[in-house]
């Protein structure tokens, strides 16, 4: 069965104290029932720490939110794959909306920034979805199968199955507007189809394939019904543990009831 997985992106928010009290009370808080996987993506100067606290928590890992699409080197103010795996990071966003529309990171880099991070172990976490405009005139298929010819699908079938896509459709992150239950199905049941088309079914059923965009605990346990929809990446909701855990308690309460 598909790895059901709640993931937290934390962006440049929170100080030292608040991001430590905030994974805290979430380690003691969280619902173990279901079996669900926590990834916490947070900023870089809080990973190492973050690794160390969460290390006998079986059910959490920790995930940068970027990683450089170079080796090593003369790259002043850069943080490598190399680096991130050698702290005991497990995960890296890749492709994050904010990357490419704020810091101008294309198909190109993305996926120079995939392969560097599955050649050090890391798992991506590779985010994909369309602009409003995008949607409304009817292009975002094909705008989502351009990001994962262009950035994801030149990995081979082994690294793929370790990967986690992520669909978030820009209009909805941030906005405190998701995605109906339909569109995000109808467009998770779409990657999954191109990941069968590339790597065969076997390996797209194993795909974990996570919703983003505005996702709250209210919205949560009708998107978590769809059946291609395997967890979540949570943005604003992520920093309020209440809403978080709730979130997570929605998702392991869905494992149990279809196990
Ligand atoms: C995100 O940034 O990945 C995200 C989904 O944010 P939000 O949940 O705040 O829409």
């Amino acid at each position: 069965m598909r790895k059901k997985i709640i993931a937290a992106n934390w962006k440049m928010n929170l100080t030292y104290a608040e991001a430590m009290s905030l994974t805290d009370s979430l380690v003691d808080s969280f619902d173990d029932n279901g079996n669900c996987s926590i990834i916490l993506g947070v900023p870089y100067i809080y990973l190492h720490e973050l690794v160390s606290r969460i290390q006998s928590q079986p059910f959490f890992s920790i995930a940068s939110q970027n990683c450089s699409d170079q080796e090593k080197g003369a790259f002043t103010g850069e943080i490598s794959a190399f680096m991130l795996s050698s702290i005991g990071v497990e995960h890296v966003i890749i492709g994050h909306s904010e990357r490419r529309i704020l810091f101008n990171e294309d198909d190109v880099i993305i996926a120079r920034k995939i392969k560097k991070a599955t050649e050090h172990g890391l798992i991506p976490v590779f985010c994909c979805g369309e602009e409003f405009e995008q949607r409304k005139s009817g292009s975002h298929f094909s705008k989502v199968e351009s990001q994962l010819t262009k950035g994801l699908m030149h990995l081979d079938e082994s690294q793929i199955s370790e990967c986690i896509i992520a669909y978030e459709p820009v209009w909805a992150i941030g906005t405190g507007v998701n995605a109906s239950p339909e569109e995000a199905q109808e467009m998770h049941a779409f990657i999954r189809k191109k990941t069968s088309e590339r790597y065969g079914k076997k390996v797209a059923d194993e795909v974990s394939i996570l919703y983003g965009g505005s996702l709250t605990p209210m919205n949560a346990r009708e998107i978590f019904n769809c059946p291609d929809v395997d967890g979540g990446l949570i943005g604003g909701a992520s920093l309020k543990p209440e809403d978080f855990l709730s979130i997570i308690t929605t998702m392991n309460s869905r494992i149990k009831h279809n196990n």
